[in-house]
Formats: structure tokens, sequence, C-alpha cells
């Protein structure tokens, strides 16, 4: 049940009275919550403008919270509304029964669908459709390269045109309708196109990030099985080459060793980085994408019509908590829920222009690169290197060039950014944004408003998404122009999502409250399954609590309803019999003004349980000293309470992240415990020489 009432109504009044800002009343806030959320520094809730309202698709509250109480109350008239008006079917499904489910583990076997029976293809919706409503000559994507002034784009006919090709020469070798294809592309054009051509045939891809090791890449060809690879000879990624030709032979040896080998490999010869001659090569099976795909036709490429429950891609985890988990995905119920979230998270207007700086490689790259914002024929941006390359204003530039109106990104690059300074936002004019987004991990509220205030020049309503690569696309949300939004929280449902928070008991806590975050019920863009392992699926997401999807992270719901994402319960620090989430002790580090980036984890205690461990990146400049330890500490008693000081503090030159930047929290408490031999997969981790300092801090 829908937890906003009073409160946000009142600010729909208080709107009309107001101009741009609305103080919360304190009284009406939780103690503890009320320092978490606001910090000490102000309190205050961002309301968009009128201006803004206006315009939007969610102009109030009461809008919202129709449409919210009609998609739990009618969800198969709901989402079968949506689905038929707003997407292209061969053939529709029942509407009266758009889902069939069974989440409770106790009756039965895990068994999700939607839109069953019915008939589609992702990428005629996302191309064809677009094109024959008239905009085949709207451009689909721009591209920006690694180098500044390096720039290519594609109308929505360029585009359809060489996914034909591509899918034309998939199936001329023999790639069938269920094959999977695994992609190992740098963010270049045919990143995507790869992606559709094969969404477009009936193959199901899944795309591994490309800057995977050979270790990690062969781990998920043994897993998955692809009929075919398709990769390039080498990337830039900011000032470094990345030979991705040489880390895939090496994978596909492994995976040969492995009894799975590749009959195919289809090269794109990344000209600026590598040439021909010096490329890894292997006759027989490697083709060069540019000898061969330019061979076929690219005016017919029949789409193969597919029912909603084929499957449309698996993707791996991010592999925050352990090993990666092959999510898979299906068609028609996973267009059906980005293409909406799409249109409502970011405001999205046909005259948007959209930059998500997610790589293709993660699950913000499937929703929010390429299939939502194409199903909403948007324009995208697509940048191939790293957003502070060659220098941190490089963002910006790109706004500013492309004139990019929604930006969508993640809490380490706005970190990253806030820590190198305004001066760097400021040279540039962004006057173009519109929406600013983020996802990916909690967003400090230091960062949230740093995002809101420097880039977004307190004009640009912020979308902090949370989602999972399992929930498909965003799931807990602001919906700009529909209520006001506070720094750090996610703060609502999107429409069909049954937030609850439950107990360690999987009893239902209503209105505020501390616990264990699980969607009770089925949504149209929830995984199917665990690639080729259905039980470890039932076990990891629905044994837990029988009857409800558990998500893994632990969430706070406050007085006014707004939920707050604490961390991932594995994280969960337990001291002195305080229960406390990672999210809020270091949202109050990084409030400090000398700390830039905090984690916290907690290790075991013979006394209080646990202890607290904080490893600690300071602002450029700042030195090292026991008065800043001292003066950290102080900053978490103050905001939160003495009991969650942390025992040590340990500076870190840098914390090992994954490969998509979240914090890997699991790590830091094998070093500060010093059980550096059960440290575990290590595969997903971004640089592996950050731990030698890190250990070697822990020895001094
Ligand atoms: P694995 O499941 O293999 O450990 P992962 O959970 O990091 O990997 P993803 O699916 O990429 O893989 O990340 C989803 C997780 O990211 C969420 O469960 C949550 O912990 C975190 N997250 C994502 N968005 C937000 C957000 N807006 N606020 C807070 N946390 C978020
Ligand atoms: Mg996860």
């Amino acid at each position: 049940q829908l937890k906003i009432t009073s409160s946000e109504l009142k600010w729909e009044k208080e709107r009309n009275e107001t101009e741009e800002k609305v103080d919360i009343n304190k009284d009406n806030i939780n103690h503890n919550v009320e320092e978490f959320l606001l910090g000490s520094e102000e309190d205050e809730a961002m309301v968009p403008s009128q201006q803004f309202c206006l315009k939007a698709h969610i102009p109030n509250t009461q809008k919202y919270m129709d449409m919210y109480k009609r998609s739990i109350e009618e969800p198969s008239e709901f989402w079968s509304e949506i689905a038929s008006s707003e997407f292209y079917w061969k053939k529709e499904w029942d509407h009266n029964q758009a889902f069939n489910e069974n989440l409770d583990i106790t009756k039965g076997n895990i068994n999700i669908e939607w839109f069953k029976g019915g008939i589609t293809n992702i990428c005629y919706n996302c191309i064809d459709r677009n094109i024959e409503a008239g905009l085949g000559d709207k451009i689909a994507m721009y591209w920006e390269g690694n180098e500044p002034g390096v720039q290519a784009s594609l109308t929505y006919t360029n585009l359809l045109h060489q996914v034909s090709q591509v899918g034309n020469y998939l199936r001329d070798i023999g790639v069938k309708k269920g094959d999977t294809i695994v992609i190992y592309l740098p963010m270049i054009m045919e990143l995507p196109i790869a992606m559709l051509a094969c969404a477009r045939i009936g193959a199901i891809h899944s795309v591994v990030f490309a800057g995977f090791s050979s270790e990690s890449l062969a781990q998920r060809i043994i897993d998955c099985k692809p009929k075919v690879l398709m990769t390039c000879n080498a990337a830039k990624r900011g000032s470094k080459t990345i030979f991705l030709k040489h880390i895939v032979d090496a994978a596909l040896i492994q995976s040969a060793n492995h009894a799975h080998s590749i009959d195919s490999c289809l090269v794109y010869e990344n000209k600026s980085t590598l040439k021909r001659e010096n490329t890894p090569w292997k006759e027989g099976r490697d083709v060069w994408w540019q000898d061969v795909i330019p061979k076929y036709s690219k005016s017919t490429c029949n789409v193969e019509w597919v029912d909603a429950e084929d499957p449309l891609f698996l993707l791996y985890t991010s592999g925050s908590a352990g090993k990666p988990k092959g999510v898979l995905h299906t068609t028609g119920g996973y267009m059906v829920y980005v293409g909406t979230t799409f249109k409502y998270v970011f405001d999205f207007k046909p005259s948007d222009i959209y930059w998500s700086t997610a790589d293709c490689g993660w699950g913000a790259g499937h929703g929010y690169v390429t299939y939502g914002p194409l199903l909403n024929a948007a324009t995208i941006v697509i940048h191939e290197g790293v957003a502070n390359y060659p220098n941190s204003g490089r963002c910006w530039e790109i706004v500013d060039k492309y004139k990019v109106s929604v930006f969508f990104t993640a809490p380490t690059l706005i970190r990253s950014l806030m820590r190198d300074g305004d001066q760097h936002v400021r040279r540039y004019s962004r006057t173009s944004l519109r929406v600013l987004g983020s996802a990916g991990e909690p967003i400090n509220p230091t960062a949230w408003r740093w995002f809101y205030k420097v880039v977004g020049d307190s004009r640009c309503p912020i979308s902090d998404t949370w989602w999972q690569t399992e929930t498909g696309a965003a799931m807990i949300t602001p919906i700009p122009g529909a209520w006001p939004l506070k720094p750090g929280s996610a703060t609502f449902p999107f429409f069909g999502v049954k937030a609850v928070i439950v107990d360690e008991e999987g009893k239902e806590i209503e209105g505020e409250g501390n616990g264990y975050l699980c969607i009770k019920g089925s949504w149209p863009g929830a995984l199917r399954t665990l690639y080729g392992d259905h039980e470890r699926y039932e076990t990891t997401y629905f044994k837990q609590f029988p009857g409800y999807y558990f998500t893994g992270d632990g969430c706070i719901r406050d007085k006014d309803g707004y939920f707050w994402i604490t961390g991932r319960v594995d994280d969960v620090l337990n001291v002195s019999g305080h229960r406390i989430g990672t999210a809020e002790v270091e949202s109050a580090l990084v409030s400090h003004s000398h700390c830039a980036e905090a984690a916290v984890i907690g290790i075991d205690h013979e006394v209080k349980g646990q202890s607290i461990h904080a490893f600690v990146t300071l602002v450029e400049g700042v030195p090292q000293s026991e008065e800043l330890r001292e003066s950290l500490k102080q900053t978490i008693r103050t905001q939160i309470g003495a009991f969650a000081a942390p025992d040590k503090i340990h500076w870190a030159n840098e914390l090992p992240k994954t490969r998509s930047g979240k914090i890997l929290r699991r790590v830091l408490r094998k070093i500060a415990s010093k059980q550096l031999d059960e440290i575990g997969d290590t595969s997903t981790l971004a640089d592996p020489t950050v731990l030698d300092q890190l250990i070697a801090q822990i020895d001094s």
C-alpha cells in the first residue's frame, strides 16, 4: 500500500503559494532519519518549479497517486493499456490476463510471465516503428570518441541499415532464434548495433563489459555458451589502450579447455588503436567486421517475430556481493517496462537530447542507453571514453556540444567530479540541461546537493533511481514534477511496483521503519531466471521471504513515506545492538569538507558485536593527520551518534570498486580483518593494485 498521504498533498498546495523551495516541517520527520537524509547543514526539500511541472508528464502528486493506485489494483488492465498503445505487437495477449506468476516458493516453482502469447520484436519497436512514424531522418545516435573532436552520428534510417547488415550476416553464418551471442565491444556505435541485430533475429545477446579480464570473459563464455563472439581489435579508454582481441584469444583458449569452443569471432577494426597485422588472428574463426558486414543487404533483414516470453538477453550482475549472476530477461515485459520507465523517470520529451554515461556492459546500458531511449524515439549521445578524460570538464563540454538535456550517471562519477572542483563545471554553460539522473549506489546527500546546485544550477530535478540488473529498470525512483525530492532518497515506487519493507521474520513493516526491501508481486521487467540455474534463482531471490522478491538491500521509510536505500544487507553494521546501514555512516563522512569518498565496514568484535572501520579518501591536497581522524569521527558523532563513530579510520588513496564503479565492501572487510586468503572473487575489481596500498596501510 502506498504511503504518500497528507504531507505530500500539502506540498501541492504550498507549491502554489511559495516559489522554488519549501522547508520540510522538521517536526514531521523522525530524528534519526532526518539526520540521515538532510545532513546537518540544510533542511530543504527540492521542489520542482511550477514551470517544470506544467509541462511534465506527471505534473503533480495526485496524478501519480491515481496512476499508481490503478497500476496496483488493476495491473493487467493498466499494463495492457500501456503495452498496447505505446508499442507495436504483431499479435496481442489476453488483456484481462497480462501476467501469470508464482512468487511463493512454498507453493511451487517460481514462475513469472508477462504478455504471454503476445508476439513482437524489440528491435522493430526501437527502429522500424519510429521510421514508419516519419522519424527516419531524426538522429538516433551521436557518438563522441575518446579523443575530443572525434565524432559520428546515425539517423534512425542509417541505424536500421547497419542493424540489418549485421542481422543478415549473423543469419548467414547460421545463427538462429534462441542462440546466444557474446558481445565484447567498447562504447562504439557497433555495440548497440550488435545488440539490436541480435534482437532483430531472435538471438540472445550477452554483453560483457570490455574492461573485463580474459578470466572474467572466459567465466561468462563458459556459463552461457555463445555461438558467436563480437569484439574489436583494441580500444582507447581515457589514456589507456585495451587490447581486446588479445584478451578474447586468451579467454577463448580457456573456454575451449572447458569444452566450449566458438567457431565465429567477428572483429571490428578500430583503426586508430591497433594495426590489422598486429592483431592476433585465427584463420577460419576470426573475420574482420569491415570485410564482411558491408556486403550484406541493408534494405531488408526480416524481423523474427517472437513471443513476449522468448529470451531477449542475459547479463551478468556487477558482482559486488560475489560471483556474478547470469540474469535472464525476456522480450515483451522488459520492452514495456524499460520503455515506460524511461519516459516517466526522465520526463522524456521528443525534443530531448539524452546522454547516459553508463556502459552497455551494465544494466543501465541496456535499459537506459540502448532500449529505453530508442523505444521512445530519442536522440542519444554515446561516449566512447571516460567522462573525466582528458580533463574534468569533458562531461560538460559534451553536454554543451550536443545540447544534452537529460544527463544520467552514477554516484562514483559525481563524487570524483565534485572532488576535482566546481571550476571545471562552471567553465561550461550547461543551460540545455533539464533533468539529471543517478543510479548504481546510494548517492550521498552531499554529492546530491553538489549535483543539484553546481551541475544543474538548482534548476534540474534529480532522478535517483534505485534498481538492479535483475529488476530490468528503475523500481524506486523520482518522477520529475510529481513530488519534492529529498537529497539521497530514491523517493517512491514506480507504477506497478509493490515495494515493501519487511522485518527479520518477513513481516511487512507499515509506515515508518527500517528493514529489508522486498517486492510483492511481479512487474513486467522482472528477471525470469538465472541462466541455466533456476534453482539458484529461487534460492537467491525467493527463499528468504516466501511470497516476496528479496532485493538484498536494506531500506528505511521515513515519516513522509520516502524510501531510503541504506546499502546491501550483507554489509549492514551491527554495533552494540544498533543496526545501521553503510550508506548512513558513509554519507556523514562525505559531508565532511575534507572527505571525498568513504566506505565503512564492520568486523567482528568480542564486546560490541562489530567494530566499525572506515576507509577514507581525502580531497586532493588535504594532508592526513590524527586531528583529521578525530574530526571525521566527530562528524559522525554529531550527525548519527557516538555508537556509529568508527574505531579505526584508514586512509585510502583509492577504494576498491567494481568495474561499474561500486564500492566493494566485502573486500575491505577481509582486508581490515586481515583475512587476505579469504578475499574471494576479485574478478570484478576494476583495479587490483588498489588492494596493495590498502593492505600496506592496515599493516602500518
Ligand atoms: P551482485 O548482485 O552480483 O552483487 P550488484 O548488486 O552490484 O552485483 P547491480 O545489479 O549492477 O549489481 O546493482 C544493483 C545494486 O546497486 C542494488 O541492489 C543496490 O545495492 C545498488 N543500487 C543501485 N541503484 C541504487 C540507488 N539509486 N540507491 C542505492 N543503491 C542503489
Ligand atoms: Mg545485486
